[in-house]
């Protein structure tokens, strides 16, 4: 196994150049220098966009295990109290994606030194905040040709401590969709309202009333979540709005009701139409499946987890989250978990500093993990 010292390095020189999703040039080529530098005997490499795949082809040849980790950051602008910040003005590695590659990569480094009797698939994802790479990945011939059985990826959570994973069978993030829409009018001097269409009085309009559908739409025994966090109209106070723009995110649990929520918007929004006469278009911008745990195989894991001492097993609840890692999961089956790394900020926070003990805690239990017997 890689040193502690040389694990945080990698962390620390890929958060330096966080690039947003299918940018990440600069971080494929780093990851693939240092895969260059392991034993190849029984490696095979392979690109896909500014993806990567790594094959391991194992001793026993007899299954094949996936494990993904998603490489791009998020347009934040950093303020951690890190010396080793972000190069790239605007942008950070704010979802731990730098943990991710990190914990992946050192995995294989091990799996090079160390040929495992099954095969691995490392599975470097980019895009995975937007517009997801996922579903496009899944239809590569590299996931035929090494079709794996099963497939695992973790998740830093800031929540948790150090040392713990955390994990339940069954739901575990969100079915989540984004929203944008956009309205557009007749604008107008603000004196002459009868010769206008007010496009900030019918996206107030609209707004409120999307807030009905949560409340009167979905079954309170589900959930669902309909935000609107953006609402932009007009450009000055004297003249009626041309145009204005509402975003929002969706969040339910099951996908049914992803689709119930979606059609009550397309109606209501359809209404505003009518009665304001105006024309709206409806952008759902990246979509996310919910990230289901397979129990045929999360089960074994958490009963594995329960018998190592070093690891503090948490049963945890499901969030409202989203992960472009569902769309495999509705593929392949598998599991994801949350990686403790104890920090009062929050994903995509600008403060996130995860901790960096995580990094060797996770790479040792995935390899314990994949090399138990
Ligand atoms: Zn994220
Ligand atoms: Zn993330």
């Amino acid at each position: 196994m890689l040193s502690e010292q040389e694990l945080i390095q990698i962390r620390r020189e890929l958060h330096q150049i966080p690039e947003l999703g299918f940018q990440e040039i600069k971080t494929q080529a780093y990851l693939l220098e240092r895969i260059k530098r392991l034993p190849q005997s029984h490696l095979t490499v392979e690109t896909w966009k500014t993806g990567i795949f790594v094959y391991v082809n194992g001793l026993n040849n007899d299954k094949t295990i996936a494990y993904r980790a998603d490489m791009d950051g998020l347009p934040i602008e950093e303020q951690t109290s890190y010396d080793f910040k972000s190069k790239h003005s605007g942008q950070m590695h704010a979802c731990g994606h730098d943990f991710h590659m990190t914990i992946a990569f050192g995995v294989l480094a091990h799996a090079a030194f160390e040929q495992p009797s099954s095969n691995l698939l490392f599975i470097f994802q980019p895009a995975e905040e937007g517009p997801g790479a996922a579903q496009d990945m899944l239809k590569l011939p590299q996931l035929t040709k090494w079709k794996p059985d099963s497939i695992v990826a973790l998740h830093i959570a800031p929540e948790y401590p150090v040392g713990s994973i955390a994990i339940k069978p069954g739901l575990l993030f969100a079915n989540t969709s984004e929203l944008f829409i956009t309205l557009k009018g007749k604008g107008g001097h603000a004196a002459y309202p009868h010769s206008a269409n007010d496009m900030v009085v019918s996206a107030s309009h609209l707004v409120t009333q999307l807030q009905s559908i949560v409340a009167r739409n979905v079954d309170p025994l589900d959930a669902g979540v309909v935000t609107i966090g953006v609402i932009k109209g007009g450009t000055k106070q004297n003249i009626i709005a041309e145009q204005a723009v509402i975003e929002g995110t969706i969040r339910t649990r099951s996908i049914e009701t992803m689709t119930r929520i979606k059609q009550r918007i397309e109606n209501l929004v359809q209404g505003i139409e009518t009665g304001f006469e105006c024309e709206a278009t409806i952008n759902y911008g990246a979509n996310y499946c919910q990230v289901y745990n397979d129990p045929k195989v999360t089960e074994p894991f958490i009963e594995w987890l329960k018998t190592k001492e070093d690891i503090n097993v948490i049963i945890c609840s499901e969030a409202m989250t989203g992960e472009d890692f569902g769309y495999f999961l509705e593929e392949i089956p598998g599991f994801m978990f949350w990686l403790g790394v104890d920090t009062p900020y929050g994903l995509h926070d600008a403060k996130l500093e995860p901790n960096e003990k995580a990094i060797p805690f996770a790479v040792k239990a995935i390899i314990d993990f994949l090399y138990r017997r």
